[in-house]
């Protein structure tokens, strides 16, 4: 096998499929950093249609079949190669997930949906991926493999920076696994200039009943404000959380949230305009989640 150096835009590229996760692995492990995973194709093809990547070698794991989405231990485990589509259609998501049910709506279209991976998604780390911020608003983990064999990594610590996670280059994301959530309240707003759009920012908001009565566990996570998505802090939440369903205290919340961000100005919208978009969206999903009609959309 051939392991180039000096690689340039205009450079051709090997194509290996993988049939497991362990050849995935090995076969990074051979490229020693030169080669890119291959999943549903979805962003690495534009990639690399742009000269953005020019990787040694493409090691495809359409190969490796991911199984229906499933409750095991109180979480649902998501297989990295999951279609996005699927996860609009499985029951298993639908109930014990609504929230990421719901969101993967918003992913792309129905020809992204059919394609892109679960698994794709979060590796990739665009900060604007519903997929990553639903991930992180209910507090789920994922699966990484690599030569040491298998660790997990809490979706707090996954995303480091823009298209950068915590996966190291001779490793592979195999799956999800989220606590189940089919007793919270919930709600997803995104702001798209066109449908099939990537989000300019997004709102998802998850409340878990408290214990014995008490205030809802709360968690409210951003995409499109900063380098990665955004988990806001807790106490920011507390005037929301001090009085569940109040408007005041929900703008308050949301204000409070809306003025803590450093947003970067873009073609699409200013920083001002970003930070707006959070406190209108914020405050009406606070109102609709702690107040009498969580649950919708
Ligand atoms: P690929 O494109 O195959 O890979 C993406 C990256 O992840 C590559 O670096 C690859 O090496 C790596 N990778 C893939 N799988 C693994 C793995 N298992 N382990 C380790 N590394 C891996 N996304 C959104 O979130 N929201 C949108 O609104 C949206 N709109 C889109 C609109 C269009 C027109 C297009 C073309 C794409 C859009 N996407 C959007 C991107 C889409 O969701 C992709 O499917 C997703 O980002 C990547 O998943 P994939 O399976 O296609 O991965």
């Amino acid at each position: 096998m051939t392991t180039p150096t000096d690689r340039t835009p205009a450079s051709c590229f090997e194509y290996q499929r993988a049939e497991t996760w362990a050849d995935a692995v090995e076969l990074l492990g051979l490229w020693d950093g030169e080669a890119k995973i291959l999943a549903g194709g979805q962003s690495l093809i534009p990639m690399l249609n742009l000269r953005l990547a020019f990787p040694g070698a493409l090691i495809d794991v359409n190969p490796i079949a991911a199984a229906d989405p499933r409750v095991e231990n109180g979480r649902l485990v998501i297989d990295a190669n999951t279609r996005h589509r699927v996860l609009t259609t499985s029951d298993a998501v639908r109930t014990h997930a609504p929230l990421l049910a719901h969101a993967v709506q918003f992913v792309g279209n129905v020809r992204v949906r059919n394609r892109g991976t679960f698994g794709g998604s979060l590796a990739h780390a665009d900060p604007t991926a519903e997929l990553a911020a639903i991930t992180l608003a209910m507090g789920g983990e994922i699966v990484v493999l690599g030569p040491a064999g298998e660790r997990t990594v809490a979706a707090d610590d996954f995303f480091v920076t823009y298209l950068t996670t915590a996966v190291g280059p001779d490793e592979v994301v195999t799956g999800v696994r989220l606590p189940v959530a089919e007793d919270a309240r919930w709600g997803f707003h995104e702001v798209v200039r066109r449908y099939s759009d990537f989000a300019t920012v997004s709102v998802s908001v998850l409340a878990r009943p408290g214990a014995a009565g008490g205030s809802p566990r709360l968690r409210v996570v951003l995409g499109g404000v900063a380098d990665r998505p955004v988990v806001v802090d807790q106490e920011l939440l507390a005037p929301a959380l001090s009085d569940p369903g109040d408007p005041d205290r929900a703008r308050e919340s949301a204000t409070a949230i809306a003025e803590s961000l450093d947003p970067d100005t873009d073609l699409h919208a200013t920083a001002d305009y970003r930070r707006r978009l959070v406190a209108i969206h914020t405050r009406r999903l606070l109102e609709q989640v702690l107040g009498d009609e969580g649950g919708a959309a």
